[in-house]
């Protein structure tokens, strides 16, 4: 399984989350600074076109009417008086902003006052005059009223100016905006390695546990500490893990009895001669191959045909029983003993010489004679012939068991119930 990646999963999410969060804080940004400029606009315009229409209001009650009034004095100059007389705050622009019509004066909204005839006849206090009305001016006039009468338009020529306290308030909120924007990439940066960092801790731990189980280990458990999606794979996995390894071990355990069944003989309980041949091939060839001494026997139940016709077949069955428990249990762990066949038996012993072969099948064959046979039927009686091989420079296994063969049926020859080896016709050591 390739686990290499070229970008991995945290690094995207966090990217992605980055990408996102920056995005949606320019945007709000954005969006709020053009909300928050227009309706600070709007407010300013409000109050600036109160005070024109004030100051044009007060202008005309002062005199009687319009005309009158702007031929007994000028309106900045009234604005000035009147304003000084009630003591109102002109908006002004800059630490050294003069007072209205002074030099350093600038209006936040230039108005400009048209009579109903609509001549313009108050210009905003500009020094280069006043401006043409162009019909769009004109459609945005509105009405100045004076004790229910209208008696002039106020029109809008200019864009606000922002005052010095204006202004701090338009830096404020982009320094807000700023430290928004820097604290949502923040938040973003945070969040998109904490959720990824759990996302990609979740998926490595399973894709680990998924390289375990191909490298055999089918019994895994993975623990996902989400109850997302990932949640619910992770408990698909690890239940899929454990039905495996169950299939897994069941399969296991049948290979091994289907095995057992069938390197073992049922009545005797001891190997099958399929299971003698391999194992004892093996010890064979270890043997030859580092010189070093091997013992094999081959041995047969003495007139095994007339015990099963004198007593049963079913006693015959019990003297093999028998005898496979004495053999298994005189044979050390590294020897090897299996029924060959009907009543015959073989026994492999490595690292055996053939005197101490020849001491281990005497004690067998006395344990076989001295046995208790009469607690299965009181007439009778078995005893056991056995031949023995001990030359490992013979070319294949095959031929010590044909000597080891040759040497029982020289023993049944010479009156069954012993042990010959070969040498020198001895069937005693
Ligand atoms: P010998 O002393 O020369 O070995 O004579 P024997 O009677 O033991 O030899 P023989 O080959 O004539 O007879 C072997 C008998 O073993 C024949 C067969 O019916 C019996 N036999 C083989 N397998 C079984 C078995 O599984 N159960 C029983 N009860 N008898 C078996
Ligand atoms: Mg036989
Ligand atoms: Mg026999």
């Amino acid at each position: 399984m390739n686990t290499r990646v070229r970008l991995s999963l945290r690094t995207k999410i966090t990217l992605a989350l980055l990408v996102t969060g920056l995005v949606s804080a320019v945007l709000v940004g954005v969006i709020a600074r053009l909300t928050f400029l227009q309706q600070f606009n709007r407010a300013i315009f409000e109050e600036s076109f109160l005070a024109f229409s004030g100051d044009v209001t007060a202008y005309v009650e002062a005199y009687g009417s319009l005309e009158a009034a702007l031929q007994a004095e000028p309106f900045p100059q009234f604005v000035l008086r009147r304003r000084e007389s009630i003591s109102a705050p002109a908006r002004t622009v800059g630490a050294d902003a003069g007072r209205i019509g002074g030099p350093g004066f600038i209006p936040p909204f230039f108005f400009i006052a048209l009579d109903l005839q609509g001549r313009p006849v108050i210009g905003g206090p500009r020094p280069e005059g006043r401006p043409d009305v162009t019909p769009e001016l004109r459609a945005r006039a509105r009405s100045i009223v004076v004790a229910g009468d209208t008696v002039a338009y106020a029109v809008p020529i200019e864009q606000p100016n922002f005052n010095a306290v204006d202004q701090t308030y338009l830096d404020a909120m982009q320094h807000a905006m700023g430290y928004g924007i820097a604290g949502a990439t923040l938040i973003a940066l945070a969040l998109g390695f904490f959720f990824s960092h759990r996302l990609s801790a979740n998926l490595r731990a399973l894709a680990r546990a998924i390289q375990a189980m191909r490298s055999g280990e089918l019994r895994q458990h993975v623990h996902v500490r989400a109850r997302d999606e990932v949640g619910v794979l992770g408990d698909a996995f690890n239940r899929l893990s454990e039905e495996l390894a169950h299939s897994h071990d069941t399969i296991q355990q049948q290979a091994e009895q289907l095995r057992e069944l069938s390197i073992r003989d049922e009545t005797t309980l001891l190997h099958n001669r399929r299971y003698f041949n391999e194992q004892a091939t093996i010890a064979y060839w270890q043997a030859q191959r580092y010189g070093r001494p091997f013992s094999l026997c081959v041995a047969d139940i003495d007139h095994f045909k007339q015990i099963n016709d004198r007593f049963s077949h079913a006693t015959g069955d019990a003297v093999l029983r028998q005898i496979g428990r004495i053999l298994a249990a005189s044979m050390r762990e590294s020897d090897i003993v299996a029924r060959y066949g009907g009543e015959e038996f073989v026994m492999a012993f490595p690292e055996t010489p053939l005197a101490e072969a020849f001491a281990t099948c005497e004690r067998i064959r006395r344990a076989i004679e001295e046995h208790p046979w009469h607690e299965v039927h009181p007439e009778l009686s078995v005893t056991m012939t056995v031949g023995i091989d001990s030359d490992v420079s013979r070319v294949q296994l095959e031929q010590m068991i044909v000597a080891a063969d040759e040497r029982l049926y020289e023993g049944k020859r010479c009156g069954r119930n012993r042990v010959v080896c070969g040498t020198e016709e001895r069937t005693t050591w």
